[in-house]
């Protein structure tokens, strides 16, 4: 019997394989003009970038996580400030804010999307702070200043921004989005009555350009898009060792700059992102279709003002640890995106959390798996997928999953 091939859950090589004519001409172009860091490569990503989400202005530094810890400090977040944001995240989210100088706080996920509970949100700004006497918002956890929201835009899908921006806008809060996953995600605002990319919506926004990303780099990138003038100058002096002019510090700033060559590559793979989002959304389209009828398992929720990206196609399942077992025999890749959210994390254990502070992250990350997603991903490879969840949760016969949920339901 043959066996079949493998399916990875990531495809880095074929993307690269085809555009290699390309690519390696940037190499050339790099190694002959001698421009290794900064230039016009640069120059010409970052403006091409801002295009590409509808912003004025976007600026290429050396990771997502540098981008998201620049955008915090050019927005004005200070020392010893509270930053809220979701505790099922990657830990560069919550390393950004640290690394700017504030504390991080958790408020829960909503069980649908993953992505920040706007009704939590609300209730934590309502009932967990209050003005102190100079009009501040004062967090009762930690007594410090609360002055930002970093909304997480999580596998791809915008988090619903219209409610964030509005009660930012409420309780005078800044709005920095970290889009690392979301490149080309958009959302459709009722404020601003249109569509709007991922990026363009919070005062400023963090892009990651590692290679697994929807854009990626063959190393380590990442951009912070910004409609606002004066945060695109100053992320500029913060990337480079706080200066505007050589060797003139207005600043201690740091090496975050982006690598010539990197930002050449990613500006030859940028004219592919638009069909690579859109194979994106058919491959999960096909997944939504292909697993419908399994009760044992729930595809991702998309509402209706949103169009993610998929940057990752996540499930839930009771037995996901089975699952993923019994995939990974039958020679299909899977991840967990994120086995253990930030609050339980060793890292964090000084933050004081319990693990039902955050009981929807919590129970999440026991339960989702991510399924194989990339551009070049075919339909056959999909119905394998489909055929191998079908035989396990019919060989387990898993509880159906409405009965599931209400288990749960009953035991919390
Ligand atoms: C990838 C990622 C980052 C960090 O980006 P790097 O380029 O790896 O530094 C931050 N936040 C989220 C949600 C990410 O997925």
């Amino acid at each position: 019997m043959s066996v079949p091939e493998a399916i990875p859950f990531l495809d880095l090589i074929t993307p690269h394989v085809e555009l290699e004519p390309e690519l390696t001409a940037v190499f050339r172009q790099a190694l002959h003009s001698a421009s290794f860091i900064g230039g016009s490569m640069v120059e010409d990503f970052e403006e091409a970038f801002a295009d590409f989400c509808s912003v004025r202005q976007a600026i290429a530094v050396s990771s997502g996580t540098d981008a998201l810890r620049f955008a915090l400090m050019a927005s004005g977040i200070r020392q010893g400030d509270v930053v809220l944001t979701v505790p099922h995240t990657f830990i560069a989210t919550t390393e950004a804010i640290s690394q700017a100088g504030a504390l991080p706080e958790f408020i829960d996920v909503e069980e649908k999307t993953y992505n920040i509970s706007v009704e939590k949100l609300q209730e934590y700004l309502e009932f967990h702070c209050s003005r102190d006497v100079s009009g501040k918002l004062i967090s009762h956890r930690s007594n410090r200043p609360v002055t930002a929201i970093v909304p997480v835009h999580l596998y791809g899908q915008m988090a619903d921004m219209d409610r964030i921006m509005a009660l930012a806008d409420e309780y005078g809060l800044m709005v920095v989005e970290d889009a690392c996953q979301a490149h080309g995600a958009e959302y459709f605002s009722q404020r601003l009555n249109c569509w709007v990319k991922a990026g363009a919506m919070g005062r400023a926004a963090a892009f990651s350009f590692y290679p697994g990303k929807n854009l990626g780099a063959c190393g380590e990138a990442g951009a912070v898009t910004t409609n606002d003038p004066s945060i695109a100058d100053s992320i500029r002096v913060l990337r480079d060792h706080g200066q505007a002019r050589k060797y003139y510090h207005s600043v201690e700033g740091y090496n975050g700059r982006l690598d010539a060559i990197q930002a050449g590559l990613l500006r030859v793979k940028l004219q592919h992102l638009a069909k690579w989002n859109a194979q994106r959304r058919q491959h999960a389209a096909q997944y939504n279709g292909l697993l419908a009828d399994f009760d044992g398992v729930v595809c991702p929720y998309e509402p209706a003002w949103s169009r993610s990206v998929y940057h990752l196609y996540v499930i839930r399942t009771p037995d996901r640890d089975g699952l993923m077992r019994h995939l990974k025999d039958a020679g299909i890749g899977t991840g967990i995106h994120y086995p253990v959210p930030l609050h339980m994390q060793s890292a964090y254990a000084w933050l004081n959390y319990q693990v039902d502070d955050f009981p929807v992250a919590s129970r999440v990350a026991t339960e989702i798996v991510s399924l194989p997603m990339f551009p070049q991903l075919i339909a056959e490879q999909q119905k394998r997928v489909a055929e191998a969840i079908c035989s396990f949760t019919e060989r387990k016969s898993i509880k159906p999953w409405r009965e599931f949920e209400s288990a749960v339901a009953l035991s919390s």
